[in-house]
């Protein structure tokens, strides 16, 4: 029986993982609609090769290079936010939320929207609409999978477990490039050096959220939100290697955890077979080739960013999406050139110094903090 699937952000790290995994499978998946930003040669090509109903791209100023890539196909095309919801709206079996950012939000919705499977990458969906999103979960009985390794670990580390037998929750982070950099050194720590990760292959965003560690922090907060077993049950230790995905500790003293290569190839497998499993290409845990595992406790004074999403966190109400919200900007200055690399963090605290906005109670109010917190960080940009 074929299954159908949406991938949204199908041009980026995870869409292309997820791609591999279906070209693999070829003969099981119904490819509904794929999407992208705005790369619109690389996403005709690949609604071409797998046979999409529909290819979309967010920015509509892309539109014309889709239809052009598309000619003589009988592929659909759209563009704009609101075809990027009807995209995920089209109700496939699974959409895979792979896009960067807030800007995946409204499609995320609107893919819960459905009742179907949603396969979570875009934790930045969950960071700042996390109560909103998650009650939306539960009224359209959707079926919310993470695909964040850590959480995919935790959600397999949980089954057949009851919440309330747990008394940790460990997210594992690697460090990122610049674990046992100085205050100094991170201080000139450069575009480059930054978006070199240890052991991931992901988009820039990710890889410098990996490098603040706000990554870890986002992570912090999603976790709160997909397994509730309250912020003091959470915590985050540092294990450079990225073996352990993350794990869970019961009651009687059992730790669980999951172990497996630095591909996300695997998580995003266990997403599409869930609740079976199917076979990847990906390379065999070699455990004598690595050799030790090592863990260390988080360094909050170097790395701040922890800090920063346990207290948005704790704060609750609007906090965590201008969190999200000013790290996306940050995050992207730093990209630019227009911010050092430690002012990321920096801003992020400022913005949320200032006197917060209303906690939001639905889809439309995130998005306007969202957009609220962007202009006051944006505020705080100095030439670098
Ligand atoms: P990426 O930058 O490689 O790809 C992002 C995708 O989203 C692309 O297809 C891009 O065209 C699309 N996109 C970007 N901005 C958009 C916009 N404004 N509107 C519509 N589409 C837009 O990113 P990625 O590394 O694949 O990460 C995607 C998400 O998955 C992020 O939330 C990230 O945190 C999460 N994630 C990624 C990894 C990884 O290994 N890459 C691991 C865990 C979680
Ligand atoms: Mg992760």
């Amino acid at each position: 029986m074929t299954r159908s699937i949406t991938i949204l952000g199908a041009t980026g790290s995870i869409g292309a993982s997820t791609l591999d995994l279906i070209r693999w499978e070829r003969d099981k998946w119904d490819v509904k609609a794929l999407t992208a930003n705005c790369s619109a040669k690389e996403l005709a090509a690949l609604a071409i090769e797998f046979d999409a109903e529909l290819a979309v791209v967010g920015d509509e100023t892309c539109l014309p290079d889709l239809r052009e890539g598309l000619s003589g196909t009988s592929i659909q095309s759209a563009g704009g936010s609101q075809a990027l919801c009807e995209a995920a709206a089209l109700g496939a079996d699974v959409t895979v939320a792979a896009i960067v950012g807030c800007a995946g939000l409204a499609p995320v919705m609107a893919a819960v929207e459905q009742g179907k499977t949603i396969a979570l990458a875009n934790k930045e969906a969950l960071v700042s609409a996390g109560d909103i999103l998650m009650d939306a979960v539960k009224r359209h009985s959707a079926t919310l999978l993470p695909t964040d390794s850590e959480h995919n670990a935790i959600f397999q580390c949980l089954e057949g477990n009851d919440l309330a037998d747990v008394r940790w929750i460990t997210l594992t982070a690697s460090g990122g490039p610049f674990r046992t950099w100085s205050h100094e050194q991170l201080a000139e720590a450069k575009r480059e050096q930054a978006l070199k990760h240890p052991n991931w292959d992901m988009g820039a965003k990710i890889t410098i959220d990996s490098a603040t560690m706000m990554n870890k922090g986002l992570e912090f907060i999603e976790a709160w939100h997909l397994f509730p077993v309250g912020l003091d049950r959470l915590r985050i230790v540092v294990h450079p290697q990225s073996v352990i995905h993350s794990m869970v500790e019961y009651r009687d003293g059992s730790t669980l955890a999951q172990l497996g290569p630095s591909d996300m190839r695997v998580p995003i497998a266990s997403c599409l077979a869930y609740p079976e499993r199917m076979d990847t290409a990906c390379r065999p845990l070699d455990l004598p080739t690595i050799g030790e595992l090592s863990f260390f406790a988080p360094d909050e004074d170097r790395f701040p960013a922890t800090k920063l999403a346990r207290e948005a966190a704790v704060a609750g109400g609007a906090a965590p999406a201008v969190l999200n919200a000013a790290n996306e900007v940050a995050v992207e200055a730093f990209l630019k050139g227009n911010a050092t690399f430690t002012q990321i963090s920096a801003i992020v605290a400022r913005t949320l110094d200032k006197e917060l906005p209303r906690a939001p109670t639905s889809l439309d109010e995130v998005l306007a903090v969202d957009a609220e917190a962007r202009q006051l960080a944006m505020t705080m940009l100095e030439p670098a």
